[in-house]
């Protein structure tokens, strides 16, 4: 292992590592960076890289203000929130994302129009939602082949697709000229210019590059034991050691001891499997939000892979699409289907206290011919064909007996979502109340309930069984302000940091908005970096 000794030794690349490793950089630290993938950028590599940041400074002058910022956050903590890690994100929130600006390439366009995930709350708002700008590849050499992939599409921006406010095509010239100069958007313009930023002030990540423990010789962390191609290897930290390497969204016995409900499909690559978590565990940390995770409702299409499996994909656009509604084992309707999907994981978690078993799993996303037609779906183009994976049959009924629902309460629950879909108004869950169902669902000329309601009375009618999952876990190390990790006494373990998904969530039940998990992990990685390099 190259230069075993650094002041600031960083493990994980995604968002909070490489923002931790620059800032530890920038603080005048040497820093040593590792992550146990073969390639750089973890879930931020394949995230949407929306980045939730109120009063940023893309928004238009006066449209938010801190109070408003505050409220909003604490209307949606359910007293769970730390005030002051709230008002720290709101705080330096603005002056982070002109830091991340400043230092490195990576620029920021507000994606106008988004609306907060609950707008109608205190405080709520449009447009603190930040799209990364298009970063050019081309511009990290050798380095462009060593950043996780998983999108579709990598051209494109959030901006450029129906979910961010665009249409989602692209005229060839606008497509061949971007494949041109390999500009990508998304999680790979976050970190594309972050990498770039490491690289240019002599910093390579090493890969492949596991850490295993930590070296606590006198109860200060001044070091880590570091696996890479079969040898085990002490990495030493004069100053600190900053965990961020993510969730423990793939461990299942993590998953099974903390998350407070059925969490079966992670979207995030499969390396976030609760290292850092253990290893904070090991030398005492205090634990925060352990059951809680950024829920989100996915799709398994055996065609999606990635890391050589199957992938989950987000189901978001077509289940707040006019002429689809989802079902749980009842048959009936459970919630409002075009709710966020971070919010939407608590409908997946009600328990039938008679039964003692999950209401709404299985569960199911049920559309017809008229979605098709209009939407397509998942990767396929409007108009079909559907792969034979979808299910689908001449009628509801027939599709009950499919899906092993009962006929009649299938048949019932469209009837119903028919009548309501008519006078455009759901009365059972309220879908189309908020700016933010409308925003999510129908077509950019629909403003109006119709963006998300409409009925399915055109037959063949299809159905796909949606999961639960999630981006990542939220709990981990409780840390303070500066990212350093406190013992179960509250005391500071010395010498150690975490930031990011690993750690206890610093916005606790809360998930703004788009790029609600970014935001204040941007925020965060930045102070423990900077915290780490001054120890
Ligand atoms: C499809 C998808 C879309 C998303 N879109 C958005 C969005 O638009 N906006 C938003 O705010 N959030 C989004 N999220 C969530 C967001 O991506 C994550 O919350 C965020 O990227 C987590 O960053 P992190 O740095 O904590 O962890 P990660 O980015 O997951 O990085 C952790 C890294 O640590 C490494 N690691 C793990 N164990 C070890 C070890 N023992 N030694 C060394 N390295 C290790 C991993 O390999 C990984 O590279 C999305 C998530 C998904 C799955």
């Amino acid at each position: 292992m190259t230069g075993a000794e650094f002041d600031v030794v960083v493990l994980g690349t995604g968002a909070a590592g490489l923002t931790a490793a620059l800032a530890a950089a920038e603080a005048g630290a040497t820093v040593g960076i590792f992550d146990k993938a073969d390639a750089v950028g973890g879930t931020t590599a394949i995230s949407g890289g929306t980045v939730w940041m109120p009063l940023n400074p893309h928004m238009p002058p006066g449209s938010d203000d801190r109070q408003a910022a505050l409220d909003y956050l604490e209307s949606l903590s359910l007293g769970l929130i730390d005030p002051a890690a709230a008002e720290t994100i709101v705080d330096e929130g603005p002056t982070t994302i002109a830091w991340l600006e400043s230092v490195t390439d990576l620029r920021f366009e507000a994606l106008s129009g988004f609306p907060d995930y609950h707008p109608e709350n205190p405080g709520g708002r449009t447009g603190r939602s930040l799209d990364p700008a298009l970063f050019s590849f081309d511009e990290l050499g050798s380095w462009a082949s060593m950043v996780v992939t998983g999108h579709r599409n990598p051209h494109v921006r959030l901006a450029d697709i129906p979910i961010g406010g665009g249409t989602g095509i692209l005229s060839d010239d606008v497509r061949a000229e971007r494949e041109r100069t390999d500009a990508r958007g998304c999680g790979a313009g976050l970190v594309g210019p972050l990498l770039r930023a490491l690289l240019d002030r002599g910093i390579e990540p090493m890969l492949n590059a596991r850490a295993t423990d930590l070296v606590v010789p006198d109860g200060r962390v001044v070091g880590v034991e570091v696996h890479r191609f079969g040898v085990s290897e002490t990495v030493r930290a004069r100053q600190g050691v900053v965990l961020a390497t993510g969730g423990f969204e793939w461990d299942a016995d993590l998953v099974r001891a903390f998350l407070r409900g059925p969490m079966t499909s992670p979207a995030s690559p499969p390396t976030n499997t609760g290292d850092g978590l253990r290893m904070a565990m090991r030398v005492g940390a205090d634990l925060g939000s352990m059951s809680e995770a950024w829920w989100v409702p996915t799709l398994e299409a055996p065609e999606d892979t990635a890391f050589g499996r199957p992938r989950s994909s987000l189901l978001l656009r077509e289940r707040t699409l006019p002429r689809s509604i989802m079902v749980n084992r009842a048959g009936r309707r459970f919630t409002n289907e075009a709710a966020n999907y971070n919010g939407f994981g608590g409908a997946l978690h009600v328990l039938d206290p008679n039964r003692l078993e999950y209401a709404n799993l299985p569960c199911w996303l049920v559309f017809d011919q008229g979605f098709v037609d209009r939407y397509g779906f998942h990767a396929t183009p409007a108009g079909g064909p559907l792969p034979d994976w979808v299910l689908r049959a001449p009628d509801p009924a027939s599709l009950a007996a499919l899906l092993g629902v009962p006929g009649g309460a299938l048949r019932a629950t469209i009837d119903r979502w028919n009548v309501q879909a008519a006078a455009l108004q759901d009365d059972d869950f309220g879908r189309g109340r908020s700016a933010y169902d409308l925003w999510m669902g129908g077509a950019a000329d629909a403003r109006g309930p119709e963006a998300t309601i409409g009925p399915l009375d055109e037959g063949p009618f299809y159905a796909v069984e949606v999961h639960s999952g999630c981006l990542g876990t939220k709990g981990g190390p409780r840390t303070d302000l500066h990212g350093r990790v406190l013992d179960t006494h509250g005391a500071v373990v010395p010498g150690l940091y975490a930031a990011g998904n690993v750690a206890a969530a610093t916005t606790g039940r809360a998930y703004g908005g788009a790029g609600g998990t970014l935001g204040p992990i941007f925020v965060f990685g930045r102070r423990a970096g900077v915290a780490a390099a001054l120890d």
